[in-house]
């Protein structure tokens, strides 16, 4: 029996996917799966382990012998790398960059996809990336795409580093998330691209409760016809 909906949320970076995603889950009651943070603590990986994104065999050792997890701790939801707490070191621009190479890679793909899959296979999940809908779970009960122009999700990224301390001008974040995009959106396997049927919403003008809101409207739709 499943413990509710699968819900698929793919965008590109800076759209409002992990803010919307949370608020979300705590409302549903559901679990939040960040699928990217997963990509980014296997790049921070390979930094450590000071393995080349093109050597795929040592990717695919590494791959095999890498445990990702998550957590709540202090209120919030922590990403563990082989038990350690990786949830700030993740998100330095380097590692955003160097997510999106490791990300390309066939090898690296096929072993997180086996992990999300088995922890979203019960229901009950709000679970974001950029081949939700179209790869990892195809069947999902609701498929959204959040999007947002360029310029803006530059400045909310921007906003984001700013806080946390890192000295990184608008211009330079704007142009890493169009060139992370770009890859994400070009590659081979599992690219960055909207599931025939996703619903779309664009964030560019909306505050975050307008678009939760919209979320909600939809989901509560669907779950109505679910439980009958
Ligand atoms: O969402 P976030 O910006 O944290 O993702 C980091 C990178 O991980 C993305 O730029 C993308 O290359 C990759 N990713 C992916 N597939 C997913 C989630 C993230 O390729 N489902």
């Amino acid at each position: 029996m499943k413990k509710g909906l699968v819900i698929a949320i793919d965008g590109p970076s800076g759209a409002g996917k992990s803010t919307i995603s949370k608020i979300l889950a705590k409302r549903l009651n559901y679990i939040y799966i960040d699928t990217g943070a997963m990509y980014r603590a296997v790049a921070l990986s390979t930094l450590e382990k000071n393995i080349s994104i093109d050597d795929e065999d040592r990717l695919l050792q590494m791959c095999l012998e890498i445990d990702i997890s998550f957590s709540m701790g202090n209120g919030s939801s922590r990403v563990l790398l082989n038990g350690k707490d990786v949830t700030e070191a993740i998100r330095s621009s380097s590692v955003s960059l160097l997510a999106s190479g490791v990300s390309a890679k066939k090898v690296v793909r096929d072993a997180l996809l086996r992990v999300q899959r088995k922890m979203g296979e019960d229901g009950g999940v709000v679970i974001e990336g950029r081949d939700i809908g179209t790869v990892v779970f195809p069947d999902a009960d609701i498929k959204f795409y959040l999007d947002a122009l360029s310029e803006e999700r530059g400045k909310r990224r921007h906003r984001e580093l700013i806080a946390k301390g890192e000295k990184v001008s608008l211009d330079t974040v704007t142009r890493e998330i169009i060139q992370r995009d770009r890859n994400d959106s070009s590659r081979k396997y599992a690219p960055l691209k909207p599931a025939i049927d996703s619903i779309n919403i664009d964030s560019t003008d909306r505050t975050i409760e307008e678009v939760v809101e919209k979320f909600l409207e939809i989901i509560r739709g669907i779950k109505k016809r679910w439980k009958k």
